[in-house]
């Protein structure tokens, strides 16, 4: 008997999972409803679209309905939208918007693809025109012609994760002033706020005004626009307000059908991507997820897993043994030339997950040789469990090579890789591309030199209460420019002619600028027999660190 599969959603996770179905079974009868004009669009690429480099926004529509039906013999509604599920009944009722008429539909399989939805916290005023939120190509349509007409000077964007400091790019690409309003004291949550420090200096070094800690609280017409109230009494005045606070689960249809939702407010589902009813499936935004580094669940609102789990969904449907093994929020956003990327826990995260046997290292190497012309630094963190060195997490912060790094890591991760198989990785190089040891290699090795005990590591937090000598190795004139309180200066150049004039039996901590040196310096004092510790990264990441 011919299977009946209803999709509810026609985008990432919805419309994956529809095409996978059909290549796997040519008889079943698939009908996917999107209560949006457009099905299969480009939500990643909205951002440019706002900001022209996206001119045409037939580009943003990856495919159509007519491309679904002709290639792939797949029905797609869009503009009806699904209102009710009826599971003892194994039916749906959909609402055609254009008429308003309601209709009810019989499943054999149903999957559910509804994403998420912008927040837009109940504050007054949140709802005055020049106040928008990006999902949608009608969304990223009203911003452009609210640019056209209004002709704003300057936005107020709410909210520094990723999509916030996308639309700040785009919006400078406008021509307009930005400033960027966090409630944390960071950017970037996907990032410890130490990897995130360097995007904050880069956004105000390129004219972008960013304002942490700071709580919105109210929006007001104003002169010119609107009036941003925050909670420490300060306002700020745009002609163009985007709210970018974070996005939740569609699961009204799921949770008014009974089925089980999650602690984190997404859709409960199985590793097949199965919900607590055996007939309906759930993928992309609206579901929770298990976190492959620490086990727990979690969201997850990325176009990869989406993409991926409607795969899984299709397999599993078709009776195929199917597994979603979890994700790693591996993540990359760029922002005025400036790229940052993560894969796996963050510190921060491992905390929360009260995992506590782990390291981080730190460096800063070339993303290509440095002897080849036009070398950017990357900064990079690494986090894995110790003693047995498997990677946790990764995180860079750079100009160029960034994405190339976290993918190696990402997918060194995903198959329960350790710092010791990226000492080891064999990577493509050339001097244009890399190095002869690639970043990759140097975060592993670091790892690894740590691990076998080779490279006692300090901690910038200890710093100010360390009964240690600390030892700064860099050369005088860099020395005098600026150092740690108390710091001594013994330059590694003149280390093995001046080791002597260091104590033997108190600990001692040695720096340097991005911590190059002073891991050569530790090597050289632990075999002369010094107690001895490395404060990891440098000035540059422990600026950052204890800030
Ligand atoms: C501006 C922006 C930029 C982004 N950039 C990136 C990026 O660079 N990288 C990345 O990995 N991710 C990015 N994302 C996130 C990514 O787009 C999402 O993770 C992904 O689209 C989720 O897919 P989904 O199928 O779960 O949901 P969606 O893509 O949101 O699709 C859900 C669809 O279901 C429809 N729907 C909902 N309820 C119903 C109903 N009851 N009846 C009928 N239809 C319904 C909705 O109208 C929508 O069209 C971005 C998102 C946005 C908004």
């Amino acid at each position: 008997m011919r299977k009946r599969v209803l999709i509810v959603g026609g985008v990432a996770g919805g419309a994956s999972c529809a095409a996978r179905l059909r290549r796997l079974d040519e008889e079943a009868e698939i009908v996917v409803f999107d209560r949006g004009p457009y099905v299969s669009f480009a939500n990643c690429g909205l951002p440019y679209y706002v900001g022209n480099v996206i001119p045409e926004e037939s580009r943003l529509l990856v495919a159509s309905a007519e491309l679904f039906q002709r290639n792939f013999r797949i029905e797609v509604r869009t503009e009806n939208e699904v209102v009710a599920i009826d599971r003892t009944a194994k039916r749906i009722r959909v609402k055609e918007l254009a008429t308003g008429r309601l209709y009810e539909e019989p499943y054999d399989a149903l999957v559910l693809a509804p994403g998420a939805r912008p927040l837009r916290p109940d504050l007054p005023g949140v709802d005055l025109p020049g106040v928008h939120v990006l999902r949608t190509i009608p969304d990223s349509r009203r911003i452009r012609k609210w640019i056209e007409a209004e002709k704003p000077e300057q936005a107020v964007i709410v909210g520094g994760g990723f999509i916030g400091l996308e639309m700040a790019e785009n919006l400078v690409r406008r021509g307009l002033r930005v400033t960027v309003l966090e409630r944390l004291p960071q950017l970037l949550p996907a990032l410890d706020p130490e990897m995130a420090e360097p995007v904050v200096r880069h956004l105000e070094a390129n004219g972008v005004r960013v304002e942490l800690g700071c709580t919105v609280t109210a929006f007001e017409a104003a002169p010119g626009g609107l009036r941003i109230r925050t909670a420490s009494g300060g306002s700020f005045t745009a002609g163009l307000v985007i709210l970018a606070v974070g996005v939740k689960p569609e699961v009204g249809l799921a949770e008014a059908a009974g089925l089980e939702i999650g602690r984190l407010g997404g859709i409960r589902v199985d590793e097949s991507m199965r919900t607590s009813d055996p007939h309906i499936w759930a993928v992309g935004d609206a579901v929770e997820v298990r976190d492959l580094v620490t086990g727990e669940w979690c969201l997850a609102p990325l176009a990869g897993p989406a993409n991926r789990q409607g795969r899984i969904a299709a397999d599993s449907i078709s009776g195929r043994p199917a597994r979603f093994r979890g994700v790693q929020g591996t993540m990359i956003c760029a922002c005025l030339g400036l790229v940052a990327a993560a894969t796996g826990a963050t510190e921060k995260r491992l905390a929360r997950a009260g995992i506590e046997h782990f390291q981080a290292v730190y460096l800063h190497p070339g993303h290509h040789a440095g002897y080849y012309p036009g070398a950017r630094p990357i900064h990079m963190k690494l986090l894995f469990s110790t003693p047995d060195g498997r990677i946790l997490g990764a995180q860079a912060v750079g100009e160029e090579g960034v994405d190339k790094r976290i993918d190696v890591i990402s997918l060194a991760l995903g198959m329960g890789g350790t710092v010791f198989d990226l000492a080891e990785a064999e990577l493509s190089y050339a001097p244009q591309f890399g190095a002869a040891k690639d970043p990759v290699n140097l975060a592993g090795m670091v790892a690894a030199n740590v691990l076998s005990g080779d490279l006692p590591l300090a901690d910038w937090r200890e710093l100010p209460a360390t009964k240690a000598l600390v030892v700064d190795v860099r050369e005088p004139e860099e020395f005098a420019q600026d150092h740690l309180e108390g710091a001594v200066n013994i330059p590694l150049s003149r280390l093995r002619q001046r080791h002597t004039e260091l104590p033997r039996e108190r600990e001692i901590w040695v720096y340097c600028a991005l911590g190059q040196r002073s891991y050569y310096a530790t090597r050289f004092l632990l075999l002369n027999g010094y107690r001895v510790k490395n404060l990891p990264g440098g000035l540059i990441t422990g600026r950052s660190l204890v800030a």
